[in-house]
């Protein structure tokens, strides 16, 4: 593929610094837009100095003003604790996000991919989730400002694909997981690891049977490289995650035996609105990304508890 420049809004985070250091490796330029909300200049720092690199401070509900040849939206804040810290600027960010990238890709006639969520389906009656599923999602609740928030922005992308003829992507992330998750996002994985480490007690919300399928990071932004070289009239939405699903008793038990932690599990109330099931239907990634997961879940645990081992030593 020809070098472009490409912006990656939420560069700065988990995932965006992963798609930022396989772009580069593509021979990319690229510009990573951020506001350390919830990500870090740490997960970027080896890419610093990188001549093919550009690090921008910015709030993306603010209008951007840039020349790039495409656009991946991943900015927003993407575990419950964070998202429901200040729950308005979560909602601010999905939807003024959207609307300030789309203006950007209008203006510049160029793709751009959102980053959208399997929490589109919120607590499922469908299992596993089809794209086609609607969702089953409080309009009014703890987690609605990230829900609606990226429904709303997903409405967005089609509006403009629909009303200006631009090219969008749009990619439905279940529970992803990998070295430079944040420590401290309260999400599952990290939690779990993190306690193990420490020796402290493994916390389990409800009773351990809700289940999540969880997709290792490298797997992830292989099949969003994929969504974003598709044909201009692919807009998905495509579901990207593995469906091998676990409940969280039994993630508990795969941490505590890959750290060869003593901890005990502690059972805690379930957060309200805390879905019971979730796994990805990936038939369409496979038929349109020719794309499907290759790490199992214990395979890509290893690399996650040696970062997580680091930082904990540290
Ligand atoms: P993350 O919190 O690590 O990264 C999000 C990044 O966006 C952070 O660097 C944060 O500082 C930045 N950000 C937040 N608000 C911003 C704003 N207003 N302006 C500019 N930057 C802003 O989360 P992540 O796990 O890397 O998620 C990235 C994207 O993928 C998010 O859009 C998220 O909703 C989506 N997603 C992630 C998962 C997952 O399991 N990790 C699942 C579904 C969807
Ligand atoms: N969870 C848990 N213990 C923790 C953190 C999370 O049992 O210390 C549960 C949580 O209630 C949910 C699942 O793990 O059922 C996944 O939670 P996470 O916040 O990682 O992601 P999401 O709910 O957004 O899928």
């Amino acid at each position: 593929m020809e070098a472009e420049r490409v912006l990656v809004t939420g560069g700065g985070g988990f995932l965006g610094s992963h798609l930022i250091d396989r772009l580069l490796d593509a021979g990319h330029e690229v510009l990573c837009v951020d506001n350390f909300f919830t990500g870090s200049r740490a997960n970027v720092r080896h890419v610093l100095n990188h001549p093919r690199f550009e690090l921008m401070r910015h709030d993306v509900t603010f209008p951007l003003y840039v020349e790039v040849d495409r656009i991946y939206n991943l900015a927003c804040p993407a575990s419950p604790i964070h998202y429901q810290r200040d729950p308005v600027q979560t909602i601010k960010t999905s939807v003024l996000g959207a609307i300030n990238m789309l203006g950007l890709a209008k203006r510049l006639h160029i793709p751009i991919l959102q980053a959208s969520t399997s929490e589109v389906y919120g607590d499922p009656e469908v299992h596993p989730q089809t794209e086609e599923y609607w969702g089953k999602v409080n309009p009014i609740g703890i987690r609605s400002c990230y829900d609606e928030g990226k429904r709303a922005a997903e409405t967005l992308f089609f509006d403009y694909h629909r009303q200006n003829g631009l090219d969008v992507k749009v990619i439905r992330i279940f529970n992803t997981y990998g070295p430079r998750m944040d420590m401290n996002d309260g999400r599952v994985v990290s939690n779990f690891i993190v306690q193990a480490l420490r020796g402290e007690p493994i916390t389990i919300y409800g009773d351990g049977n809700q289940t999540r399928s969880f997709c290792y990071v490298d797997d992830l932004i292989d099949g969003m490289i994929r969504l974003m070289g598709t044909e201009p009239g692919f807009t998905g939405p495509v579901n990207v995650g593995n469906p091998v699903e676990f409940t969280m008793k039994e993630l508990a038990e795969a941490v505590i035996r890959l750290t060869g932690s003593a901890s005990t599990i502690e059972y805690r109330p379930l957060p309200q609105d805390d879905p019971r099931q979730r796994k990805p239907d990936i038939s369409l990634a496979g038929e349109k990304l020719g794309w499907e997961p290759h790490v199992p879940l214990e395979d890509g645990l290893k690399p996650t508890i040696d970062y997580f081992r680091s930082l904990v030593e540290a």
